[in-house]
């Protein structure tokens, strides 16, 4: 969704107040692809300050699919965004730099703001460093990859319980009878 900023730059400096709808449907970076599961509206203010300066506040929820850390089960993650961004207009309207921060301000490209680069910016600043099904979830037999949430399996443990090993001499000691 393309939001046209020429109202915001140019004399009066129109303030620009809307709902749009983020046509996000997969959320895609370096490290993957990720489905988009329910996005709502995007709320977005722009208002000229000075001297070519705009500042953008934007609030929108969305829901993304992403798999657990531990035993890859799908993991419906819930961002709620809500941001401030200053951003520096070049006189030409070509070239954006952004005040405050570093980062590139891709999401403009002459008087169009590119809602959902912005909202991917956000996603992206929001992500998680850490997903689980749950907090006792179980991981994957990483000799066989069953799923230890869902059974279990056969595999040697080296960490069994030392018990079960007494019951194990047992049965040794039994069949050498
Ligand atoms: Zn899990
Ligand atoms: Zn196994």
């Amino acid at each position: 969704m393309l939001i046209d900023l020429s109202n915001v730059l140019s004399e009066p400096h129109k303030s620009l107040d809307e709902m749009v709808p983020c046509t996000l449907e997969v959320f895609k970076v370096k490290f993957g692809t990720y489905p988009v599961l329910s996005k709502d509206d995007v709320h977005i203010t722009v208002e000229y300050i000075k001297d070519r300066q705009i500042e953008i506040h934007g609030s929108c929820k969305l829901t993304i699919e992403i798999p657990c850390d531990r035993c890859l089960d799908a993991v419906p993650t819930e961002f709620n965004l809500d941001f401030i961004k200053k951003v520096m207009v070049s006189d030409s309207g070509e070239e954006m730099v952004e005040s405050d921060e570093l980062d590139e301000s891709n999401y403009i490209d002459g008087y169009t703001l590119d809602v959902d680069k912005l909202i991917c910016n956000e996603v992206l600043i929001g992500w998680p460093t850490k997903i689980l099904c749950s907090e006792d979830c179980k991981g994957i037999c990483n000799v066989c990859g069953q799923n230890l949430n869902q059974g279990t399996c056969n595999c040697e443990d080296t960490s069994l319980d030392p018990r079960m090993s007494v019951i194990r001499d047992v049965f040794k000691n039994f069949k050498e009878v």
